[in-house]
């Protein structure tokens, strides 16, 4: 009879984010979490993902998560980096560093801006913004508005398993996307050969 105890394996599940260990706005943890965001959202949305790295010899140190989307979900993937964004700091998991004076929410539309973009399906011209409607309704289906929950129920049901993504991601600088459904427990491991 094969009897072993699962021992232990239920604490690895339970990680929580000691509080001293906030993440800075903008650092290398904080952009892949936005990145980890768009691939988690898209898997559990059935989408697929190639993969996610952190760009090298990037001076503004961009990532990116290449995410297999359909129409149907484009546009809620879109909002997924935003959306993690927002879930780090409204639950003070992320904040500034002490000297940067930035306005937050310009920050999180600014990190967002390709994002918006690929929401809207149409790019910004150099002097051109979106109109407050368009950004409204941006965020409200990444962090939702009368009773529709946008994208945080998907990060309350990932969300310690994203820690471990993006624990890996920081360290590699590029998660396969075999190895991110492994990590995030989602999607069909075997896709890539379809
Ligand atoms: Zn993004």
């Amino acid at each position: 009879m094969p009897g072993r105890a699962p021992s232990g394996s239920s604490s690895e599940r339970a990680l929580i984010l000691p509080k001293a260990m906030t993440i800075r706005v903008d650092s290398v943890e904080y952009k892949c979490w936005h990145e980890v965001g768009h691939a988690t959202v898209c898997l559990h949305l059935g989408g697929d993902v190639d993969f996610i790295e952190l760009l090298d010899g990037d001076a503004r140190g961009h990532a990116r998560a290449r995410c297999v989307v359909t129409s149907e979900i484009e546009r809620s993937v879109a909002c997924g980096g935003f959306a993690a964004e927002f879930y780090l700091l409204n639950n003070g998991y992320a904040e500034r560093g002490r000297d940067d004076e930035r306005d937050i929410s310009r920050i999180v539309f600014h990190n967002a801006t390709s994002d918006r973009e690929d929401f809207w399906g149409r790019k910004l011209g150099s002097d051109e913004v979106f109109a407050e409607a368009e950004d409204r309704e941006f965020m409200n289906h990444a962090i939702g508005s009368h009773g529709f929950g946008g994208l945080v129920p998907i990060f309350n049901q990932y969300f310690s398993e994203m820690q471990v993504l993006v624990r890996e991601l920081c360290e590699a600088r590029r998660v396969e996307g075999r190895r991110v459904k492994e990590l995030l427990r989602l999607g069909n491991p075997r896709s890539a050969c379809g």
